[in-house]
C-alpha cells in the first residue's frame, strides 16, 4: 500500500512530504495505523549523515504508537484495535544466543533497524514519520491501558534506552545515579531512576532547567559549566548515565565515580570520545555503553512505567513542524520530546 510520510531527500536536507510503499501484511505481520511518532536525536544524527552514509530518501522515526488495523493469519500476540508500539528494531534472526537471551538488539546477524536498514525482503526499512507501518508482530509492543498514547510514544526509544542500563547497573535504593544531559533520554532516565529508588542527580550544561529536573524526580541538580561541580561531586556516584549527543570530556565525568562505579554511554555523538586512562584506574572504574533493549525488556519497561505512572514530557507537533523541531533539538531547546501527530500527514 502507498502511504503518506515525511522523508529526508538527502543528507542534511530538510524533510519534506512524500509517499512510500508498505509491504502486504504477511502471515506474521501486523498493520499499524500510526497515531504518534517521536523525534529522537538519533533521527537527526542519521538524517544529517553523522553516522555515515544513509539510504535516501529516508523516513526516520523509531518511537511509534498506533492501533492495529489488520493482523496476519498466524498472529496471536496482537489483535485488531489493540494500541501498540514499535521501537528501534523490527527484526532479528531470533535464533542466535543473544536473540534467545532476549538481547535481540545485539543479534549476531545484526538486528533490523526500524528505518535505514535492509529488511528480510531486501527492501530498505522506513520509519514512523508516516501514517501506517507493517511490522512482524514479535517486534510489536503492547501499550498498557492508562498510558496517554502521545506521552507514551518516547518510551519506545528514550524509555528503554535508559531503563535497560539503569536496571543492568542496578539503580535502586542506596545507589547514587547521575544523569548527564536533560533532553529526551535524560529526562526519562531521571524519572525511571527515581522510580527505581535511586538518589538522582542531574548534570546539565546550565541551571536553566533546574526546576524541571527537580519536578521530574531529581534530588540534586548541578551545572557542568561550573568547574566547582566536578570538585564538589568527585568520587560520589555509583552510576553515571551519559545521554549527551555531542563530545564531552569523558575523563572529567569518570572522576565523579566512586569505587567500582560505572559510567554508561548511551549518547552516540558523531565524533570519537577520548579519555585519560588514569581516570579509569583510580577507583576501579568502568566505562561502558548500552544500546536500546530487548523486546521482552521493552515490554517490561512499558509495564513498569504504567505501574509508576511514568510517561514522557512531550510537545505534540504537526508533521510540517518537523524541521523546526530538529533545529530546536540541536539547540537543546526541547522540553523534553517532540512527538509528531501523524494525523497531520493524512
Ligand atoms: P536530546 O534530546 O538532544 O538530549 C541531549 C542532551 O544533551 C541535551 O538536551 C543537552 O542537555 C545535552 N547536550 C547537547 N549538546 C551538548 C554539548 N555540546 N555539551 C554538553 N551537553 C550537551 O537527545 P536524545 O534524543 O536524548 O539523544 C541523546 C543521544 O543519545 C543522541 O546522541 C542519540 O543518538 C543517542 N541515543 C542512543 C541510543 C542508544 O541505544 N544508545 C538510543 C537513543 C538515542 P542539557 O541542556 O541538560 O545540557
Ligand atoms: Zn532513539
Amino acid at each position: 500500500m502507498r502511504v503518506n510520510a515525511y522523508a529526508a531527500p538527502a543528507a542534511g536536507e530538510p524533510l519534506a512530504p512524500t509517499t512510500i510503499e508498505r509491504r502486504e501484511v504477511g502471515a506474521d505481520d501486523v498493520l499499524i495505523a500510526i497515531e504518534y511518532a517521536g523525534i529522537c536525536h538519533s533521527d537527526i544524527h542519521t538524517v544529517n549523515g553523522d553516522w555515515g552514509p544513509q539510504p535516501y530518501p529516508l523516513v526516520p522515526g523509531h518511537e511509534i504508537v498506533g492501533t492495529v488495523t489488520e493482523v496476519g493469519a498466524d498472529v496471536t500476540r496482537h489483535r485488531v484495535g489493540d494500541r501498540v508500539g514499535v521501537g528501534c528494531m523490527v527484526g532479528s534472526c531470533g535464533e542466535c544466543d543473544n536473540c534467545r537471551n532476549g538481547d535481540e538488539q545485539y543479534c549476531r546477524k545484526g538486528m533490523i533497524g526500524t528505518y535505514a536498514a535492509t529488511d528480510r525482503d531486501g527492501t530498505t526499512t522506513q520509519g514512523g514519520y508516516s501514517t501506517h507501518v507493517v511490522v512482524d508482530a514479535d517486534y510489536v509492543l503492547s501499550i498498557p491501558e492508562g498510558l496517554d498514547p502521545a506521552a507514551a510514544t518516547p518510551l519506545l526509544c528514550a524509555g528503554i534506552t535508559t531503563y535497560s542500563p539503569l536496571k543492568h547497573w542496578q539503580a535502586g535504593p542506596g545507589r547514587k545515579v547521575a544523569v548527564v544531559g536533560l533532553g529526551g533520554l535524560g529526562h526519562m532516565a531521571v524519572k525511571i531512576a527515581h522510580a527505581m529508588g535511586a538518589e538522582v542527580t542531574v548534570l546539565s550544561q546550565s541551571l536553566k532547567k533546574q526546576e524541571d529536573g527537580l519536578r521530574l524526580g531529581a534530588d540534586h541538580y548541578f551545572a557542568t559549566s561550573d568547574p566547582d561541580t566536578f570538585e564538589a561531586l568527585a568520587s560520589s556516584f555509583d552510576l553515571v548515565v551519559n545521554t549527551v549527543s555531542a563530545k564531552i570530556d569523558v575523563s572529567a565525568y569518570l572522576g565523579l565515580l566512586a569505587v567500582n562505579g560505572a559510567m554508561v554511554n548511551v549518547g552516540a555523538p558523531a565524533e570519537p570520545l577520548s579519555l585519560n586512562v588514569f581516570s579509569l584506574l583510580s577507583n576501579r572504574r568502568t566505562f561502558a555503553g548500552s544500546m536500546i533493549g530487548g523486546i521482552a525488556e521493552t515490554q517490561e519497561m512499558l509495564d513498569f512505567c504504567a505501574e509508576h505512572g511514568i510517561v514522557s514530557e512531550v510537545e505534540v507537533i504537526a508533521a510540517d513542524q518537523v524541521n523546526e523541531a530538529y533545529e530546536r533539538v540541536l539547540a537543546s531547546d526541547v522540553r523534553y520530546r517532540f512527538v509528531i501527530d501523524t494525523s497531520t500527514l493524512a
